[in-house]
């Protein structure tokens, strides 16, 4: 029995909780890593609270803004919790943002010029998304103009097994090494990047920031086992709303993260929209919900290799593989060898199937040609990854 059949049934019960999926049954939704579709329990939660209880946090004396203060302290240890933190609050600390770009912003900017001394090395990732490249080099120019002087190495990515490079990433640390910025999952070639190879090659005392825009809702994130100094993450990736997201803290290397002065206004609809996705997950279970992300992008690049004009990016392996070096989520990048990704783009458009073709946002050391990105999640099936081969082999 295949992972597919064997989670048939659940998939079903799943899938029945998209209204978007269920009410427009002709077309396929293939852009999750763009932004997830949203179960009924978080619309009819974020409905809840705006129709019953919607004030605003921090500052009243009345039931609706005291349960709002509620809800977002208690989303933050949600969070905390949902991302393996054994001690919610002891050190660590959670920070509500609009996604990923903006956390991994905060950290650049507020906390790492708290953090960093003259001469100082950090090491960040230029193959991966530029939400976690340019922000550091935002950090660099910053601490240049006040006279603090840091290097920025380059993560080496290793283009063969479409994972870092972890023997090159060991020689590059110095005793100057301050910090670290690495990926989770990649947004283009759908890898799991082994993040406990990263902390073991960088050694215990650096502070590394983790990506995990792709990972969180897909699979199990852990910051116990993954030992990271930071977690950050879209909601609007991970069944919650858009403008929705966050950062965890551990606050044990370095200064504590407390970006922003004084907050204004929390994004309260939201953060009660987050606080049901983060139900629902738990739920849905992650662990299940990696298990049928990868088996669909395994059946979709095991048809695709079959299809000779197409030619698939990032790692080759599919369930079948060896998956000791590099696990693909589910994410699969191709091309076709005669037509470019943007007319692919919109025949593909034409089917029902909604897809991403471009340069998916990678930063400085990127594809240099676009490509066609499909991004599957849990509401998806077995029927729409055949529909999308069945498509492109008439091609
Ligand atoms: N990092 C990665 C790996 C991503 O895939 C994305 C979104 N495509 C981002 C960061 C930015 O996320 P957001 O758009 O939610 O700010």
């Amino acid at each position: 029995m295949t992972t597919l059949d064997e989670l048939r049934d659940w998939h079903r019960g799943l899938r029945a909780q998209f209204p978007i999926i269920t009410g427009n049954p002709e077309q396929a939704y293939l852009d999750s890593a763009a932004t997830s579709q949203k179960p009924r329990a978080v619309l009819e939660t974020v409905q809840r609270y705006l129709t019953t209880g919607n004030a605003n946090a921090g500052r009243g004396t009345y039931t609706w803004a005291n349960a709002t203060t509620a809800l977002v302290e208690r989303t933050r240890t949600r969070v905390a919790r949902f991302l393996g933190d054994p001690a919610p609050q002891q050190h660590s600390g959670v920070h509500f943002v609009s996604g990923a770009t903006e956390g991994l912003r905060a950290v650049a900017l507020d906390w790492l010029p708290r953090h960093l001394r003259d001469g100082d090395e950090i090491i960040v990732p230029f193959a991966d998304h530029q939400a976690n490249a340019l922000p550091w080099l935002e950090a660099q120019r910053l601490l240049a103009r006040q006279g603090v002087r840091i290097t920025v190495h380059e993560l080496p990515y290793d283009p063969a097994s479409h994972d870092y490079d972890h023997h090159a990433l060991a020689e590059l640390v110095t005793g100057r090494t301050a910090f670290v910025a690495a990926t989770h999952v990649h947004h283009v070639y759908g890898g799991d990047m082994n993040v406990h190879r990263i902390r073991a090659a960088v050694g215990p005392g650096v502070p590394i920031c983790l990506d995990a825009a792709q990972s969180v809702g897909h699979l199990p994130v852990d910051v116990a086992a993954l030992d990271v100094d930071f977690v950050v993450f879209s909601g609007h990736k991970a069944m919650a709303l858009p403008g929705t997201g966050a950062v965890w803290a551990r606050n044990t290397r370095g200064p504590a993260f407390a970006p922003g002065g004084w907050s204004g206004t929390p994004n309260t609809s939201g953060i009660a929209g987050l606080e049901a996705a983060l139900d629902w997950l738990d739920a849905a279970g992650p662990e299940r919900i990696r298990r049928w992300n990868t088996a669909l992008a395994a059946r979709l690049t095991d048809g695709l290799r079959t299809l000779e004009p197409y030619e698939v990016l990032g790692c080759q392996s599919s369930l079948a593989a060896d998956s000791a070096v590099q696990q693909r989520e589910g994410i699969v990048t191709f091309r076709h060898r005669g037509i470019g990704s943007n007319d692919l783009g919109f025949v593909l458009a034409s089917h029902g199937l909604m897809v991403r073709c471009d340069g998916h946002c990678q930063a400085r050391a990127g594809e240099s040609e676009s490509s066609v990105r499909v991004s599957l999640h849990v509401y998806n099936s077995p029927e729409e990854v055949d529909l999308l081969l069945s498509v492109l082999r008439s091609l």
